[in-house]
């Protein structure tokens, strides 16, 4: 699998229109890459306050991203963060990229067998503690690593909102994935984060369609998290379910039902399985 980085953000954060164009554009047109994720979660702006509120014409980044899609290439963008945009951020508003929030896994393990003082070391060793912010929930990394007999941290997993996510815009975000990542001693939060996971699904996906002989088309991605994403404790259907996600593309191009038991592809270990 090969990567290729484009760099939108100016010096202090700031996200210029044309710079996020030509980044979708080199991608799309010059790298013809087979997916783009822009974990650029600011919405840009031309002039440093512009942005894309306005409404008199239509928004020239949301174009390059539905051209894009369009041409095969699907676009998968965080949706962005409350603390630095109050709604969706665009390109992720164009209705055929992928937009994507946040949730948080959290690990509930407790070990109540042993005294407090021992906690640390039985703790799972792949879930990531932060013990010097009292809001930050022990985070479930979906390594399996519950120190119990049958190795499994799926009874401790328990999905948490996360304060975080912008308000949505119409029928935006498409999808949430985790959004933390462990940095050192602490943890970053943020829709960065979360783009990549369903990049990730993507990608897989699509390795395992072509693998089997046919090539997916974009929108099949989005329509299959669209229809099988999950109820959250809110009553929205925005909970990543990457299986139920993979049978939807396999049942809608004709492809066998991959079979989660099996050592193919799809059951590697993707990392996008939490
Ligand atoms: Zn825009």
């Amino acid at each position: 699998m090969e990567f290729n980085l484009y760099r939108v953000t100016q010096p202090g954060g700031n996200i210029l229109e044309r710079d996020l164009i030509q980044a979708i554009g080199f991608a799309h047109v010059r790298d013809n890459v087979d997916a783009i994720n822009i974990s650029a979660g600011n919405d840009h702006s031309d002039d440093g306050n512009g942005g894309c509120a306005r409404r008199s014409q239509p928004c020239k980044v949301q174009e390059a991203a539905g051209k894009a899609v369009k041409d095969g290439i699907p676009v998968i963008a965080a949706a962005g963060n409350s603390d630095q945009y109050s709604s969706v951020c665009c390109p992720s508003l164009n209705s055929h990229t992928i937009s994507v929030g946040g949730f948080v896994p959290k690990c509930g393990f407790k070990p109540d067998f042993v005294s407090s003082a021992q906690d640390s070391q039985v703790r799972p060793p792949h879930a990531i503690w932060d013990l010097e912010d009292g809001d930050c929930p022990p985070i479930c990394s979906g390594k399996d690593c519950y120190p119990g007999v049958d190795a499994s941290c799926k009874n401790n997993r328990e999905i948490v909102n996360w304060s975080g996510n912008v308000d949505p815009v119409w029928n935006k975000p498409d999808i949430l994935a985790p959004c933390a990542y462990p940095n050192g001693g602490s943890v970053l939060w943020g829709t960065s984060w979360s783009a990549p996971f369903i990049t990730a699904w993507v990608v897989e996906t699509m390795i395992g369609v072509r693998d089997r002989g046919k090539e997916p088309p974009a929108y099949v991605f989005r329509q299959a998290l669209e229809n099988t994403a999950k109820k959250l404790d809110s009553g929205e259907e925005l909970l990543l379910d990457e299986w139920d996600a993979l049978r939807y593309v396999h049942s809608e191009l004709d492809l066998p039902r991959p079979n989660k038991g099996s050592k193919e592809r799809f059951d590697a270990g993707s990392g996008v399985q939490f």
